[in-house]
């Protein structure tokens, strides 16, 4: 019998590539299919090096209810025919949530990885699904101290949980291209290393709200004024942006389709700043040694503030931050370097392999 990994968007592919290379073919991956589009999909698989997933039909590009509905009849189909193990899901998204509600209806034991992030924010849906995946989960993988602690604050028992680290600092490590490959890169763009800004924006509350928007995207522009500004464009932001009539903010942008796992990387290595509303990219920064402005009304990750990122709201208070950081000069960069990732030191994907081994041991 197989260990399941459901998972749906770009984010939970990254953090769950190492741990399903490390189950081998135990691992039996499910892609709910939430978001479809090859370009945040498809092509990350090969690039991971990813098995082909079971697809689930239906719920992508659907709202909210209709997607964990879709995918929670459809996982419970799945499960039921071919009982796994224990059911290993990452994050926060509904792919996560449909997860979750399936393998505790089928009494299937369920290991959360990245559990414990909160952002206090109840209008985030992610938040929600955090707090009831968190609940629902045997094995609780908290990524940091400060994850397990408010797991404990909210009650969750210490046995269920294990500080691991995120797999998020073995993804960087693994796909990061060497120096030569990132140097033809940036040449490849007219990028000079640390010349540049890495931007990305996909969040509802900064992409829905056309006055969030404009506001994030007048700050690009405005510090393109000073050095080039480099946008890899989500499509939904792509189409806000259309239907918002905002088009013309992106002008002085250099703006890129969304970028494979390895270009990423490689532009936020060299970036002399990075602009996100992004959650696996405050983790990646810290790992890449890079400052990042944060356009958010909250965090779910504070252990990025302290010295890799600065929270702001969209509008003025974007460029300010960015310029207080390219003030810093070499010497930031440098000071960033040397610090340690608070996200671990690359072994949380195999920690969190051993645990699912163990419950599933356990359970059979
Ligand atoms: N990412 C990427 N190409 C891009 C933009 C982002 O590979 O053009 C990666 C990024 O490095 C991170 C992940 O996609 O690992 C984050 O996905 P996203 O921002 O969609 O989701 P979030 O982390 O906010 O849930």
């Amino acid at each position: 019998r197989s260990i399941a990994l459901v998972l749906g968007t770009r984010p939970e592919l990254v953090k769950l590539a190492e741990l399903i290379r490390v189950l081998g073919p135990a691992a039996r991956v499910v892609h709910t299919g939430q978001h479809y589009d090859d370009e945040l999909s498809g092509d990350f698989l090969a690039e991971l090096g990813l098995p082909e997933p079971e697809y689930l039909t239906g719920v992508g590009g659907r709202p909210r209810a209709v997607q964990v509905a879709a995918a929670l009849g459809a996982l419970d189909e799945l499960f039921a025919a071919d009982p796994p193990l224990a059911v290993v899901v990452q994050g926060d998204t509904n792919a996560a949530l449909a997860g979750a509600l399936a393998a505790n209806a089928r009494d299937l034991p369920l290991v959360h990885v990245e559990a414990g992030l909160r952002s206090h924010d109840r209008a985030m849906p992610e938040e929600h699904n955090r707090v009831l995946i968190d609940r629902l989960a045997d094995v609780l993988c908290a990524a940091t101290p400060d994850n397990r602690a408010l797991l404990l604050a909210e009650g969750l028992p210490e046995d269920r949980i294990a500080v691991t680290g995120n797999p998020v600092v073995e993804a960087v490590r693994d796909h990061l291209p060497p120096a030569g490959e990132r140097a033809r890169l940036l040449a490849r763009h007219g990028l000079a290393a640390d010349g540049y800004l890495l931007a990305t924006v996909h969040r509802p509350e900064n992409t829905d709200d056309p006055a969030a928007l404009a506001a994030v995207l007048t700050g690009l522009a405005d510090l393109a004024a000073e050095l080039p500004v480099v946008l890899p464009l989500h499509p939904r932001t792509r189409a806000r942006i259309a239907a918002a009539g905002l088009t013309g903010l992106l002008d002085g942008l250099t703006v890129l389709p969304p970028a494979g796992y390895g270009t990423f990387l490689a532009l936020a290595r060299h970036a002399a700043a990075l602009v996100s509303d992004s959650g696996g990219v405050q983790e990646e920064t810290t790992v890449l040694g890079r400052p990042l402005v944060v356009v958010r009304r909250s965090t779910e990750r504070p252990e990025a503030l302290a010295d890799f990122a600065e929270l702001v709201a969209p509008g003025p208070a974007i460029a300010a931050a960015v310029r207080r950081r390219l003030a810093e000069g070499p010497a930031g960069l440098r000071r960033l370097s040397a610090l340690p990732s608070p996200y671990g030191d690359g072994t949380a994907s195999d920690r969190i392999a051993d645990l699912t081994a163990h419950l599933a041991r356990e359970r059979a």
